[in-house]
């Protein structure tokens, strides 16, 4: 039995199974809800269908948003430009599948430039629960020891963990318990110090692991050692440290 690590309770779901019954079960609706009783009745199958479409759009994987919203973009701004440079009819006509054509070329661009973020993140997204509870969203790594070792029966997850990616929990460990230890900080530390300086927000200058990229779990562990990292396991937060958040301000200026 799966439990939500937040509050604890079971009332926990794949993300990616909630998504799909959302879906079709907004779809069923489409078709067959009898208006003809009126009154609470008709009001309470349209909320519980809302619910579960709104917990299914809370559940969506990151898909093509980005590819619309250039393709959208480009395509106005260059429509705008194409707009105020005709000087005919015929040119004005014309803007428009010009338009089109430079925003489809943008978003194929965009879309070439995330597949490796993107199936990373879907990679992620096919770990990931949901508790409807307090909606908050974990990943289960259900199948981890089996998936990594297909038949050869020798576990290739190793604890060295270098150049690689993990779970929160993998995260978490490392940095309660860092097994790669730094003796000094070298210019990599440096580096992967920096990029988690850039994505740290808040008063606490917590930061997600996993997105949008999946952190080194070496490079956390080494600057973990070094004091730079937190983690606190009330409130599964990742931060910053003051002494790392001190490090960056020195290396910056
Ligand atoms: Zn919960």
């Amino acid at each position: 039995m799966i439990r939500c690590p937040r509050c604890g309770a079971g009332s926990v779901k794949k993300s990616s199974a909630i998504y799909d019954q959302g879906i079709s079960s907004s779809r069923g609706r489409s078709s067959g809800i009898s208006y003809s009783r009126g009154g609470p009745g008709v009001w309470a199958g349209r909320n519980s269908s809302e619910r579960i479409s709104g917990a299914a759009a809370l559940n969506a994987s990151a898909g093509c948003a980005l590819e619309v919203f250039t393709f959208f973009g480009v395509f106005v701004v260059a429509l705008l430009i194409g707009f105020s440079i005709a000087d005919d009819v015929a040119s004005f006509i014309m803007a428009g599948p010009i338009a089109f054509v430079i925003a489809g070329i943008a978003a194929l661009g965009i879309g070439m430039s995330q597949t490796k973020q993107r199936a990373a993140s879907q990679a992620q997204y096919d770990r990931q629960w949901y508790c409807f509870k307090c909606g908050h969203k974990f990943e289960v790594d259900l199948d981890g020891a089996s998936a990594d070792s297909p038949g050869t029966g020798t576990p290739m997850r190793t604890t060295s963990g270098s150049g690689s990616g993990g779970s929160r929990a993998a995260y978490a460990s490392r940095i309660l318990s860092p097994v790669q230890r730094a003796k000094s900080e070298t210019e990599r530390d440096g580096t992967w110090l920096r990029t988690i300086a850039a994505r740290a927000n808040g008063e606490h200058r917590s930061f997600d692991p996993c997105r949008p990229t999946a952190l080194d779990l070496g490079a956390v562990s080494r600057l973990a050692s070094l004091g730079y990292l937190t983690y606190d396991q009330q409130t599964d937060m990742f931060s910053l440290s003051e002494k790392g958040a001190e490090r960056v301000m020195k290396m910056a200026s």
